[in-house]
């Protein structure tokens, strides 16, 4: 029995496929060319393969533009002077395909990188895709692709990227399990959102665990047990039914209020990553949606950046299906552990630290109004408020905020339909924001505190890694100030302060944010209603002095302690 986070609720039982990269074999020294010419061959067919049943299977969920990538791979492994190049390589250096096919995909590379054009650049990832699907089947190992999977499998990896998670079939991905990974990293936001178990940071998983063996993925209790005997698989089974009753029976809360026993009124809603997501948060009666991360819009697309139609609709289609419920958008966060396969990020030595979300937005002004465009068109459709991520000071704030107002006057100049006004608020995850949340709170029109980066950055301990884990607290003395002090600066201009990092759906969280005066907690769609029986269960005017006197204390031992000893009460 192995133990591990469980990053996204529920229990699956199934086949493992695990996914682990193959060691490729490169060798430069002189090799039979007949052979590795028959190599190169068998692999290019194996590969083509490959593709073509990705695109298969993808058809039904992607749109006629990103399965054009798909045709694109296809013609570059066909491309005659790419299969001309490494074969004549192989024929004259006798060298292996391996490093014939390494030689001519770098030169096609480089080619691409340093072009004008960005669609030309943006070919660059498409080369190195393809090459490294034919490096696998080169080393009689295809590649772990979970694009591939069509049959019901619970994943077992080392780790998953955000973007391999947010291209999982959930029609054939019954769960999955990673060695690395905590609780905030973006693919386990991203397994949340899209309502998949998985278990992370388990411990000895991939010398455990081998392909094909039978398990029970338990993303409840956070444990995963392989090969079950056929007692512990009947336990399964009824305590699977039991956690599902359990949460069938939240459903009576779905059209109640999220209010405290004494009157205190506040907002449960939910966080999504997809318009896809929209049906949980309507079955989850949330009272809107106070994170949209449209970034996995841009991690989905594998051509480019989306442009401003496919987005528009994106965002349409959500606010249309949300009604009169407010949909907080939050523009585009990229960077850190979330990559784009079409852009080169520049190298940086702290991505966490580097030119992430508004930052790599305000260097890359096309980006942002292409992003604006869209959001302002869609506004005459719903409820919309957009969420500026990573603000560190007012002077970035306002840059931003003037791009909108440009892109807004021009669209009402040629007459295009929009909301009369649009609230833009400031996420506050970076202490600098917090230490001046009532500076910005002149300017904002609302904050939503992201304790996922406000932890790791207050703190200095990357949410990703578990070796500092111990220090990624959300109880510790010094996060908590932060917290209130960005309440107090919103209250203080008379402006609304939501959260939307995962300390909000914490049961020891909730009581002191609620004492806090926080307005609206945000989770993802599965939290939304065991928050709300909570709220509901809950004494507002006992819950301010809770917050009081945590406030005093010195330490997170301390502060759970006291947590805890309220809700024994
Ligand atoms: C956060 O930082 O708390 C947040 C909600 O954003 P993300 O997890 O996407 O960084
Ligand atoms: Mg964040």
């Amino acid at each position: 029995m192995l133990k591990g986070i469980p990053a996204s609720q529920g229990i699956a039982v199934g086949k493992v496929r695990k996914i682990e990269p193959p060691v490729l074999r490169i060798i430069r020294t002189t090799a039979d060319p007949d052979t590795e010419l028959q190599r190169f061959r068998k692999a290019s067919g194996e590969t083509v393969n490959d593709i073509e049943k990705i695109r298969r299977l993808a058809s039904d969920r992607l749109s006629p533009k990103e399965l054009a990538i798909f045709e694109m791979h296809l013609l570059l492994i066909r491309d005659a002077s790419f299969v001309n190049g490494v074969e004549d390589i192989i024929r004259n250096e006798h060298i292996n395909a391996e490093a014939a096919v390494q030689e001519v995909s770098g030169r096609m590379i480089h080619e691409f990188e340093t072009m004008d054009d960005t669609y030309f650049q943006e070919r660059a990832a498409d080369v190195k895709d393809v090459t490294f699907r034919l490096l696998c089947h080169l080393a009689d190992r295809a590649l772990p692709d979970v694009k591939l999977i069509d049959e019901p499998v619970i994943i077992v990896a080392k780790d998953l990227s955000p973007s391999d998670t947010g291209s999982l079939d959930r029609r054939f991905v019954l769960g999955f399990a990673t060695e690395l990974g905590g609780r905030t990293s973006h693919t386990a936001i991203m397994a949340r959102s899209m309502e998949i178990p998985a278990l992370v940071g388990v411990k000895d998983l991939m010398n455990t665990v081998q392909d094909g063996d039978q398990v029970i993925l338990d993303a409840v209790t956070g444990t995963l047990i392989a090969d079950p005997s056929a007692e512990q698989s009947a336990a399964y089974s009824v305590y699977a039914d039991a956690w599902r009753g359990e949460r069938e029976s939240l459903k009576v809360l779905k059209q109640e209020e999220s209010i405290t026993r004494d009157g205190h009124h506040v907002e449960i809603c939910g966080n999504i990553g997809s318009p896809d997501d929209t049906g949980s948060i309507i079955a989850n009666g949330a009272d809107g949606i106070g994170l949209f991360r449209s970034e996995f819009l841009y991690m989905r697309n594998e051509t480019g950046f989306p442009d401003e139609n496919t987005q528009y609709e994106a965002y349409r289609s959500v606010l249309e299906r949300m009604g009169d419920r407010r949909v907080v958008i939050r523009t585009l966060d990229i960077g850190g552990d979330k990559q784009l396969a079409y852009h080169s990020f520049e190298r940086e030595m702290n991505p966490f630290l580097g030119a992430r979300a508004m930052r790599f937005c305000l260097a890359h002004e096309d980006v942002l109004r292409t992003q604006f465009r869209a959001l302002i068109r869609a506004s005459a459709h719903g409820k919309l408020a957009v969420l500026f991520p990573m603000i560190a000071t007012t002077t970035e704030f306002r840059r931003a905020k003037e791009i909108w107002l440009e892109e807004r006057e021009k669209l009402k100049q040629a007459e295009i339909p929009m909301a009369d006004s649009t609230e833009i608020g400031v996420m506050i995850e970076i202490p600098a924001a917090a230490v001046i949340a009532d500076q910005l709170a002149q300017e904002a029109d609302f904050f939503s505190i992201g304790t996922n980066d406000l932890i790791q950055y207050v703190m200095a301990a990357d949410r990703t890694n578990d070796k500092v884990a111990y220090l990624y607290e959300p109880f510790n003395p010094a996060v908590l100030r932060m917290i209130r002090m960005t309440i107090e600066g919103a209250h203080k201009h008379g402006r609304r302060c939501a959260m939307c990092g995962e300390m909000a759906s914490d049961e020891l969280a909730i009581p002191v944010l609620l004492g806090m005066g926080l307005d609206e907690f945000s989770m993802s769609a599965g939290s939304v209603l065991q928050a709300r029986k909570q709220i509901r269960s809950l004494d507002y005017s006992e819950t301010v002095p809770l917050a009081r006197k945590v406030m005093e204390l010195s330490s997170q031992e301390e502060v759970i302690a006291c947590i805890k000893e309220y809700m024994l009460k």
